[in-house]
């Protein structure tokens, strides 16, 4: 009997066979994929993914793929060094005026690129409420934190009263000025942002929303909606798009992401140079092919629609912009590139 999956997250290779969307050749490898690193596909991007497709942009990401299997020298279990900062469960303190906080391991959808895909995942994956307490005391400790990133696993995954607990007790310390959640699900599960998620999310201060998206066909007219309520309800968004071979690494797709994303009031924030996790050689460019692309979206795109090329450097040492070099020294005065590729004496 044919199982109804439909309005269902996929979770087992076995889903993914009943909807065709992976073949059972494949079954004996993807089960070691599967055991490594997490899957789920909520109903949303289930329904966008094109079958048909073997280029489909959105299948890329979700659908498990043999290649996960290969390991590469270069590859991390900690690609950006978390383990380096963490100070106590839950807190990872990097910059001096800035700490990730991860209530929560766990996502609604599994992007088989992420960077920290061998953390997450899992069935509960929140922090206990001693837990929370002492990373709350560590946050009420270190004066020097300004900002608070609120990450994961996806944050909005927690019932809207839980996140309103973490939001008000951050309201309660006074040397934070801005709350920041990294998020995947206005896109991948937008019918989770709803009245309730936005109160939970009032706050005296500045609350900012980073939305990580690809590709411009993740959007269905509800996460457009998600986005509209967040933004309506004076919470200013930002977007995180990881460059993907195979998914957006043309300018073409760049171009059309990130003007749709300007138009419907998000500014494109990083473009992320795809980090070394583990079974992941498959989506990385070179760092030469993400700075060319990056060369070619100036000029052709408001500056608005400029996302900041950004490398988070192995081993914990932070992220730094690594665009295109428009400025030369050559040794007596400086040349500047247009976007042309012209260049121009500048004189100071
Ligand atoms: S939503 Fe973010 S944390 Fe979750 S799997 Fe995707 S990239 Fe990783």
């Amino acid at each position: 009997m044919k199982k109804n999956l439909k309005n269902k997250t996929l979770r087992t290779l076995d889903a993914l066979t009943h909807q065709g969307l992976i073949k059972e050749n494949d079954l004996p490898q993807l089960e070691k994929v599967v055991e490594t690193f997490s899957l789920a596909i909520t109903p949303t991007m289930q329904a966008l993914i094109n079958k048909n497709n073997p280029h489909d942009p959105l299948a890329k990401q979700f659908i498990p793929d043999v290649r996960e299997l290969t390991h590469t020298a270069e590859e991390l279990s900690d690609p950006i060094g978390d383990d380096v900062h963490q100070k106590v469960k839950g807190i990872i303190h990097r910059y001096p005026d800035r700490c990730l906080f991860l209530p929560v391991s766990v996502c609604p959808i599994y992007c088989r690129f992420c960077f920290r895909r061998e953390k997450i995942g899992g069935v509960d994956g929140a922090l206990s409420p001693q837990e929370l307490d002492v990373a709350f005391e560590y946050i009420e400790s270190h004066s020097e934190i300004w900002e608070v990133i609120i990450t994961g696993g996806d944050p909005f995954i927690l019932k809207p009263k839980s996140l309103q607990k973490i939001i008000d007790r951050l309201n309660q310390i006074t040397h934070i000025a801005v709350i920041r959640i990294h998020t995947r699900v206005p896109v991948v599960d937008p019918l989770r942002i709803n009245l309730d998620m936005i109160h939970a999310l009032r706050s005296e201060k500045a609350v900012y929303v980073l939305l990580h998206a690809n590709h411009v066909q993740e959007f269905t007219a509800e996460a457009i909606h998600a986005c509209a309520q967040l933004i309506n309800a004076g919470i200013p968004m930002l977007g995180h798009t990881t460059l993907l071979k195979g998914v957006n690494d043309s300018v073409e797709v760049l171009t059309e992401l990130m003007r749709f994303l300007v138009k419907n009031r998000i500014k494109p924030y990083y473009l992320h140079h795809a980090d070394l996790a583990k079974g992941t050689k498959h989506f990385r460019t070179t760092l030469a092919e993400s700075q060319a692309l990056m060369k070619q979206l100036r000029g052709r795109l408001s500056g608005l629609c400029q996302p900041t090329l950004i490398l988070d450097i192995p081993g914990g040492y932070g992220k730094v912009p690594v665009g295109h070099q428009y400025v030369h020294w050559d040794g007596d005065q400086y040349k500047i590139e247009d976007y042309q590729g012209e260049f121009h004496t500048y004189l100071c």
